[in-house]
């Protein structure tokens, strides 16, 4: 590692991610051993698996749910996230509307930010203590350019019915000080958590309801009414297709979605007066309009957690498991800290780490189950996962059981998204995209407008 970026002494590059630094990194439980028959198997235990396997067993009981997953409750993004369980929509309202219309777009953005404080209620009825707190969001331009897209996200997001109540702009520095900051917005629809204590709390709490976890066991074949693994098959009415970021690695689904890296790094607890000079009161998320862009919370134990883009795709939808992060993505997220708080600078990074999220080609989520075949899947949630798992999960509860709700008329359900293109142009796409999108930022440093060589990466990529 570079000599810029201090390091703690018990430094941790990988192993899973700093959420577990305090539980341990769980070890796997008990795998599958045998042939088993169940009403619904559910492959993947993070947020997605572990909502729906939650939902379906408080509404019916009787059922049998069984969970496969191939480390530990908690392992993918889940367990490693950024911690901002946002009501921002996975993708553009626009899209979403282009099949339902606007009333019905409008319906799925209200839908999201209710979802934030179901969550939070079901912690508390299920005595999860996820370090929640709802304090809101605060997006800082620091550039002319990001202060005219944040304007123009602001006026942009008022005809799907996000009010001044839900968003709204604020001085630079009335909510937290971020260094060069040249506007801002606030948002109360946000709350931080702690990712790894919601996963593993909400996989206790699906245990205590009566599912079975089956740990290390990867599911090799997902097939109508079968999930099969090295231990054993599953055979059930209903499968549930729930491995976001790591789908590509399932057969015939390597290009459905893109397995996106982000990466995180975090300081050691810095002290009260920092706080203080910050004007960072509470547990605020901070987010930016950068398009390199970075996302931050405040833990629990006041410390930074750092995120952004990393390094961002491996070819051929490799996916790096256990989390280890390149120094330049450390670099480049230390740099980015402290110039945003110079006065961090005196900390350190005790723990680095990287996960990855699934990347449809237009870049919005999906929820689907086809009656026919049993098979279901929910995800493609672009790095909006946190509260968009607890929808899904409540969707596809109501799918499964046949009923048709209000939640089952989303125009998130069903959506058909074409796949990524074949190898090398996959690579080259988004490769290419990263490299405008950091030039851009370095040339809106002079901009009043957004950067032509952002929207161009925007057009290769369909984002
Ligand atoms: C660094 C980072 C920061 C992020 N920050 C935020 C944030 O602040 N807010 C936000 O909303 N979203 C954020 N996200 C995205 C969010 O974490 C995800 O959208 C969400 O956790 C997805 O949950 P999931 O259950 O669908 O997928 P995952 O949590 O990835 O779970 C998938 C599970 O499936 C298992 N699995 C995969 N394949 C198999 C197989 N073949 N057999 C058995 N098991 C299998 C995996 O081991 C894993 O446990 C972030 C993501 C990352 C990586």
């Amino acid at each position: 590692m570079s000599a810029r970026v201090p390091l703690s002494p018990g430094y941790v590059n990988g192993d899973v991610a700093f959420w577990y630094r305090s539980s341990g990194v769980p070890a796997p439980g008990p795998p599958l051993d045998r042939d088993l028959q169940a009403d619904v198997v559910i492959v993947g235990a993070g947020y997605t698996g572990l909502w729906t396997a939650y939902y379906l067993k408080k509404a019916r009981p009787s059922l049998e749910v069984v969970v496969l997953e191939q480390e530990f409750a908690g392992f993918g993004a889940s367990g490693r996230n950024g911690g901002w369980l946002t009501g921002d929509l996975a993708g553009s309202h626009e899209r979403y509307a282009k099949t339902h219309g606007l009333a019905e777009a409008k319906r799925l953005q209200r839908e999201m930010y209710a979802s934030i404080d179901e969550v939070i209620a079901v912690c508390e009825k299920e005595g999860i203590d996820a370090d929640i707190v709802k304090d809101g969001v605060v997006n800082v331009a620091r550039t002319t350019a990001q202060a005219a897209r944040l304007r123009a996200s602001v006026t942009a997001a008022r005809p799907w019915g996000i009010t001044e109540q839900d968003l709204r702009l604020v001085e630079p520095g009335e909510r937290l000080r971020v260094a060069g900051a040249v506007a801002a917005t606030w948002s109360p629809h946000c709350a931080r958590i702690q990712p790894a204590k919601l996963a593993q709390g909400l996989a206790r709490a699906v245990r205590d309801l009566g599912v079975t976890i089956y740990e290390g066991t990867p599911v090799t074949q997902i097939a109508p009414h079968l999930a099969r693994t090295p231990y054993g098959t599953v055979r059930a009415r209903h499968v549930i297709r729930a491995t976001e970021g790591f789908t590509a690695r399932l057969r015939g689904l390597r290009r459905q979605w893109l397995p996106m890296n982000s990466s995180m790094i975090v300081t050691e607890p810095l002290p009260a007066s920092f706080w203080a000079e910050t004007g960072w009161h509470g547990a605020e998320l901070l987010g930016d309009l950068a398009h390199y862009y970075m996302y931050a919370q405040r833990t629990a134990d006041d410390r930074i957690a750092f995120g952004g883009r990393g390094k961002p795709y491996l070819y051929g939808s490799r996916v790096d498991a256990r989390g280890h992060t390149h120094e330049r993505t450390v670099e480049d997220l230390w740099d980015l800290l402290t110039d945003f708080f110079p006065a961090a600078a005196s900390s350190s990074v005790a723990h680095t780490w990287s996960g990855v999220l699934g990347v449809p080609r237009d870049w919005c989520s999906a929820v689907h189950l086809d009656p026919a075949t049993g098979l279901g899947w929910a995800g493609g949630y672009t790095g909006h996962g946190v509260t968009t798992t607890n929808l899904a999960g409540r969707t596809l509860r109501d799918l499964i059981l046949g009923e048709e709700t209000p939640l089952t008329t989303l125009p998130w359900v069903g959506r058909e998204v074409r796949a990524w293109e074949p190898e090398p142009l996959r690579w080259l796409g988004v490769h290419t995209m990263y490299r405008l999108y950091r030039v851009a930022d370095h040339r809106e440093r002079s901009m009043t407008r957004t950067s032509v060589l952002a929207r161009l990466a925007d057009r290769i990529t369909g984002h």
